[in-house]
C-alpha cells in the first residue's frame, strides 16, 4: 500500500516536471529566445534549435568554443570576450551581458544578438556559462535610424547657430562699416580738392576712428555675451539710457526726425545691462528713422512709465513713429531671424533686440493696433 503511494507520487512529480518543462519551452518559443550552455572545462558550447536558427546552422551537434567565436563578427569579438572574462572573474557576480553581430550562414543576413547569462563557479573556478540569446536586429536598426536623425538635427542646429552668430556679427558691423565708408569718401574728396580743407579731413578721419572703435567694442561685447551667456547688470536710470541712445542715433546720421519725449520723472532705477538696453533702443530708433524716410514730417515719440503687469510693477518704454506702420502679414514675422523687407537689411535687429530684452528680464512686442505708424513697447524690471 505504502509502495503504491510512493510510485503514485513519483508519477505526479514527473508529470508536474513535464508540464513545467513544456511551459518553459512554449514561453521560450513565444519570446524567440535561444539557449546556450558553455561547458568551460570541456571547451564545448551546447546550443538549442532557436539559437542554431539565428546562426543558420543546420547540424544539431555541439561546437567548440573557438568555432563558436569564429562565427561572431570580427569587430564585436573583443568587446564580447571582455564581457565573458569579466563574468568569469570569481570576484564578481558571474553576470554576463553582451551584444554582437553574427552572419547567418544559411541566408547571409547579418543579425544583432543580445546575450545574457550566468557563470557558475566550482571551487573558485568558472566551469559553466548558461544563458539566453535574442535577435535584436530590428531594435538596433531603429536605434541606428534615430541616431542618424539626431545627428542630422544636431548638424542643422549647429549650422543655424553658426548662421545666426554670423548674422549677429554682420548686424553689429553693418552700421559702422557704412559710416566708415561715408567718412572715407569725405576724406578722399577733401584730399582731392585743390584747396585742401584740413578741418574737414580731420573730422572725417576722426569719424572713421570713432566708428571703427565702436565696431570693435560692439563685437567684443557680443562675443563675451555669446561665450558667457550671462549678463552683468547694474542699477540704471532708464531715462538717461534713452537720452544716450538718441544721441548715438543722431551722431550716426539717423536723427532726421522730430522727437517728443514723455519720460516719467522720478522713474525708479531699473536693474539691467546698460549696453544691451542701449542697443535695443538704438535698433528701434534706427528702424523708426528708416520707416519714416518717406514721411514729410517724420515724428517720433518716446515714453517711459511705471506699468503693473501680472501684479508686478515694471518699467514700460514705448517707441512710436509716424511712418507707414506694418501690414499684418509683415508684423507677424518681424521677430523671426533674417526677416527683412529692406533691400540691404539683415533682418536680425528685432530678433536680437527681443533676445536682449528677455535676457534682461523683460518683454518686447509690437502694438498691433497703431497703423499708421509703428508702436514698439518693452518692459524691464525695477532694481528693488
Ligand atoms: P532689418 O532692419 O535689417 O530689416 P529688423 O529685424 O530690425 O531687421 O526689422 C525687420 C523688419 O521689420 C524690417 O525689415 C521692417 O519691415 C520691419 N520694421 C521694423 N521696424 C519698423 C518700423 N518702425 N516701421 C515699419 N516697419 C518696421
Amino acid at each position: 500500500m505504502v509502495s503504491f503511494n510512493v510510485a503514485n507520487s513519483n508519477l505526479d512529480v514527473e508529470e508536474a516536471l513535464r508540464v513545467s518543462e513544456e511551459r518553459l519551452h512554449l514561453a521560450k518559443q513565444a519570446a524567440g529566445l535561444g539557449i546556450f550552455d558553455y561547458d568551460i572545462k570541456r571547451n564545448i558550447v551546447y546550443w538549442d534549435k532557436q539559437m542554431r536558427k539565428f546562426w543558420g546552422e543546420p547540424s544539431e551537434s555541439t561546437i567548440s568554443y573557438e568555432e563558436f567565436v569564429a562565427r561572431i563578427h570580427p569587430e564585436d569579438r573583443a568587446a564580447r570576450q571582455e564581457a565573458i572574462d569579466c563574468a568569469m572573474n570569481p570576484a564578481g557576480n558571474g553576470e554576463y551581458r553582451a551584444e554582437y553581430r553574427v552572419v547567418n550562414t544559411a541566408n547571409g543576413a547579418e543579425l544583432w544578438i543580445a546575450a545574457m547569462g550566468q557563470v557558475y563557479f566550482e571551487a573558485g573556478q568558472a566551469n559553466r556559462l548558461v544563458g539566453i540569446t535574442r535577435d535584436v536586429t530590428e531594435q538596433k536598426n531603429i536605434q541606428k535610424k534615430l541616431q542618424t536623425q539626431r545627428d542630422e538635427a544636431e548638424s542643422i542646429l549647429k549650422q543655424q547657430v553658426a548662421a545666426r552668430t554670423a548674422s549677429a556679427i554682420a548686424h553689429e558691423l553693418n552700421q559702422p562699416l557704412t559710416a566708415i565708408s561715408a567718412y572715407s569718401e569725405v576724406a578722399l574728396h577733401a584730399i582731392h580738392n585743390d584747396d585742401l580743407d584740413s578741418g574737414h579731413l580731420i573730422r572725417a578721419l576722426e569719424g572713421c576712428v570713432e566708428q571703427a572703435q565702436r565696431a570693435g567694442r560692439s563685437l567684443h561685447e557680443l562675443l563675451a555675451f555669446l561665450q558667457k551667456g550671462e549678463v552683468v547688470t547694474e542699477r540704471l536710470n532708464l531715462n538717461e539710457v534713452i537720452h544716450d541712445a538718441l544721441s548715438i542715433v543722431r551722431n550716426d546720421g539717423h536723427g532726421g526726425f522730430h522727437v517728443t519725449l514723455h519720460l516719467q520723472q522720478n522713474l525708479p532705477a531699473i536693474r539691467c545691462n546698460r549696453t544691451q538696453v542701449q542697443k535695443v533702443l538704438v535698433n528701434l530708433l534706427r528702424n523708426a528713422d528708416e520707416a519714416m524716410r518717406a514721411v514729410d514730417l517724420p515724428a517720433l515719440t518716446v515714453s517711459t512709465k511705471v506699468q503693473t503687469m501680472n501684479e508686478v510693477n515694471v518699467a514700460l518704454v514705448i517707441v512710436q513713429d509716424n511712418g507707414p506702420g506694418l501690414e499684418p502679414a509683415v508684423a507677424k514675422r518681424i521677430f523671426e531671424p533674417f526677416f527683412t523687407t529692406k533691400p540691404t537689411g539683415i533682418g536680425m535687429g528685432l530678433a536680437i533686440s527681443r533676445t536682449l530684452i528677455e535676457t534682461n528680464g523683460g518683454y518686447l512686442w509690437l502694438d498691433p493696433d497703431t497703423r499708421p505708424g509703428a508702436k514698439f513697447q518693452f518692459t524691464l524690471p525695477f532694481a528693488s
